[in-house]
């Protein structure tokens, strides 16, 4: 079979199973049994699949439609114009999140060399794109998970800011060496009770307990001797989280502003505190 046909055929059967996005799904696994890039997979339309190659796709399709994500079939995610090695010991990268490091930056624009400590890093996409475009940052990265951690360490060398990120295992903030400019955390935020079963994303980055705000709650109770004066602490929350967490954070004394800023869906997504 020719490879247009099986980027056709991959398409339709998950689009059958009803996968969002089936197009680019399919482009994604099938370059992956292939080893192609984009461009040589087009270049190599009307070429046949070799018959091990294919097989190999019939065996990826399937782990794809038990749910499997392709990020973790591939081993790879695109998040913020780069390229991550990810695997289950670490959240996939979103893009909503991409909203957090847009805000991140442009508050880290005005250091000349920002302290940034980025908490929960899992595979280190938050703390990765932002030392690649703020090229004078020193960046904490902390994460429980040692096995997050060395998923993040490769990641750090991939994109070549290993010299500019350092990792720490340890409970959110306490691993913290010195004060931070800025501090970014993408925390479990998901209630218990809303954790999709048979998840294949670990419970650890998921998990916000109860109301979603475990997590999130120990951190804001850990952060006033963490953050310099006139630092900045953003945080990503989910759908209907905005209120409780603006209450938390008014709640600290050396917090001046909330700002909340919302998703490409209109969700409340990103919340930015400052502080004096
Ligand atoms: N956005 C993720 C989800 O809804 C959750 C990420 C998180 O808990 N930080 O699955």
């Amino acid at each position: 079979m020719i490879h247009r046909d099986c980027l056709n055929q991959t398409r339709n059967v998950l689009s059958g199973s009803n996968i969002d996005d089936a197009s680019l799904e399919s482009e994604l696994l099938v370059r992956h049994v292939t080893g192609h890039s984009r461009v040589q997979l087009y270049q190599n339309l009307e070429v046949e699949l070799p018959e091990d190659v294919w097989e190999r796709l019939q065996q990826v399709i399937s782990r794809r439609l038990q749910g499997e994500p392709s990020a973790y079939i591939t081993g790879n995610r695109e998040f913020y114009g780069l390229d991550f090695y990810v695997n289950r010991n670490v959240l996939i990268p979103r893009p909503e999140t991409e909203h957090l490091v847009d805000k991140a930056l442009e508050l880290g624009r005005s250091y000349t060399r920002p302290i940034i400590a980025d908490i929960g890093t899992g595979s280190g996409a938050i703390a990765v794109s932002l030392a690649v475009n703020l090229p004078k940052a020193e960046i904490i990265a902390t994460d429980i998970s040692f096995e997050a951690l060395k998923t993040a360490d490769i990641n750090c060398h991939r994109h070549n800011v290993n010299d500019r990120i350092t990792l720490l295992c340890g409970n959110l903030l306490e691993p913290l060496p010195q004060k931070a400019d800025i501090i970014t955390a993408n925390l479990p935020y998901v209630k218990k009770e809303d954790i999709p079963q048979g998840s294949c994303e670990p419970r650890l980055a998921l998990d916000g307990g109860e109301d979603g705000l475990d997590i999130i709650r120990l951190l804001c109770s850990q952060v006033e001797n963490r953050i310099n004066t006139g630092g900045y602490l953003l945080l990503e929350i989910g759908l209907g989280q905005k209120n409780a967490v603006v209450d938390l954070l008014k709640g600290i004394a050396s917090v001046k502003d909330v700002e909340v800023i919302p998703d490409l869906s209109g969700i409340d997504r990103i919340v930015c505190a400052s502080f004096r």
